[in-house]
């Protein structure tokens, strides 16, 4: 995929456009909607603040049936079989039922949005700062605001992270939103073991981690704890490996589920809180649930549903999972209150035993299975130019 720099000064060119479908956030979310439209002929728009996997957001695992299910196994960087957890106490193996991966983040997105098969006009770096809905019997489109011009679409998708910036309800505010926070370093090295510490002596509550991605290593911190401040650990952890704390990013991560459906407008990924309390593993869940989306909207451009009743169906596909995020958050809840006593070792040996960590991680990767990705995106009709010029 050909890699253009974000837009900046005069380049920054008017947009007016009018088109079906509206993906606004171009990241895990947003590319897996956009993949599961390719072939429906669909007059799709896709708009980011920055280039198409320019950001790194993530530490970049996944259970790496995702990647192969979904044709994305050429961004993988490095496979585990299994998972070495420091306490103060003990460090114990977690065997795992199924190989988790590391995968180059810029490479991953560029294979979805090749997957999508759209053409390059249709995806434009402009930064969106709200919406004017239309009412919902008039069938008129909504509009996006953003800071190259007002972009109108009947089916509407908020991929656009933690900020949830298509919602109605008042701004999301850390550090008293329900959120954790997560800070990286990516320094170069190589390493063998994907690691976690669940130690009090680096976060109250929370977890580090070190994911060797074969050139580098993702070292950070995670906090369950919005006000608990995650640099000064982040730095100690690469320290004490003897790694430098080199390529930072940090990012807050939504650990409840929200509404998937509000206004008439699509909420995927984390601005749906569809990141997994307890793990932060909100990536296979954002494509998971971006497939979900996508396979609706489709649905509504083969005029297979109509537009509410592809919204009542996405959002009651994201409420069947609520159960288990309640679980997961209680379990996130637990193991916070646990970190500063050895029964956190207790816990962590019992996951030592194979039966245990086997029965555990079977349960935990039905959460959003990889057959869910039944088949590659369809081939049949290439999709349509905008009906209006993206530039003015
Ligand atoms: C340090 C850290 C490590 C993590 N490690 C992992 C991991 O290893 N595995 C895992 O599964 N999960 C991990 N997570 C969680 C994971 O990163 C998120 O759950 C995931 O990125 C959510 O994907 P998304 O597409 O919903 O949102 P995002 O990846 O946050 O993408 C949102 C997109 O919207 C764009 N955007 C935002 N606001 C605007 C705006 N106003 N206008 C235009 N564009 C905008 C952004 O540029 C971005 O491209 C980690 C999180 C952190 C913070």
């Amino acid at each position: 995929m050909p890699i253009r720099a974000t837009k900046r000064g005069a380049q920054r060119t008017r947009i007016e456009a009018d088109c079906d479908v509206l993906i606004c956030g171009a990241s895990f979310a947003g590319l897996a909607v956009a993949r599961e439209l390719a072939g429906s002929g669909a007059n799709v728009l896709m708009v980011d603040r920055y280039e198409i996997g320019e950001r790194q957001t993530s530490a970049c695992g996944i259970p790496t049936e995702w990647l192969t299910r979904m044709g994305l196994q050429d961004s993988l960087r490095q496979s585990f079989d299994s998972l070495l957890v420091h306490t103060p106490w003990a460090s114990v193996r977690w065997e795992l039922p199924w190989s988790f991966s590391t995968f180059d983040y810029r490479q991953l997105c560029g294979l979805l949005w090749e997957q999508a098969r759209l053409p390059q006009s249709a995806f434009e770096t402009a930064k969106v700062n709200g919406i004017t809905r239309a009412a919902a019997e008039t069938g008129a489109p909504h509009t996006v605001h953003t800071d190259r011009g007002d972009i109108r679409a009947p089916l509407v998708v908020d991929g656009l992270g933690w900020r949830r910036v298509l919602a109605q309800a008042m701004e999301i505010q850390p550090p008293n939103a329900r959120l954790s926070r997560g800070l990286e370093v990516h320094p170069d090295g190589q390493g063998a073991e994907m690691e976690l510490w669940i130690d009090a002596g680096y976060v109250r509550a929370g977890y580090g981690w070190s994911f060797p991605a074969r050139e580098e290593v993702r070292v950070g911190i995670g906090s369950f704890w919005p006000s608990h401040h995650v640099k000064e650990p982040t730095v100690r952890l690469a320290a004490d490996l003897s790694r430098p704390a080199d390529g930072y990013q940090g990012n807050w991560i939504p650990h409840q589920l929200r509404p998937a459906v509000e206004g008439g407008v699509f909420f995927v990924g984390d601005s749906a809180g569809h990141c997994l309390p307890l793990t932060a593993e909100g990536i296979r869940t954002a494509l998971y649930f971006g497939i979900a989306c996508g396979r609706q909207l489709h649905a509504v451009i083969e005029g297979r549903a109509s537009v509410e009743q592809a919204l009542a169906a996405y959002a009651a596909f994201s409420d069947s999972h609520e159960w288990k995020f309640r679980w997961l958050l209680r379990s996130q809840r637990l193991i916070g209150r646990l970190t500063n006593t050895p029964a956190v070792t207790g816990l962590s040996q019992a996951m030592g035993r194979r039966g245990l960590s086997r029965w555990a991680f079977e349960h935990y990767l039905a959460i959003a299975p990889p057959s869910f990705v039944e088949h590659d995106p369809p081939r049949s009709a290439a999709p349509r130019a905008r009906t209006a010029p993206a530039t003015a």
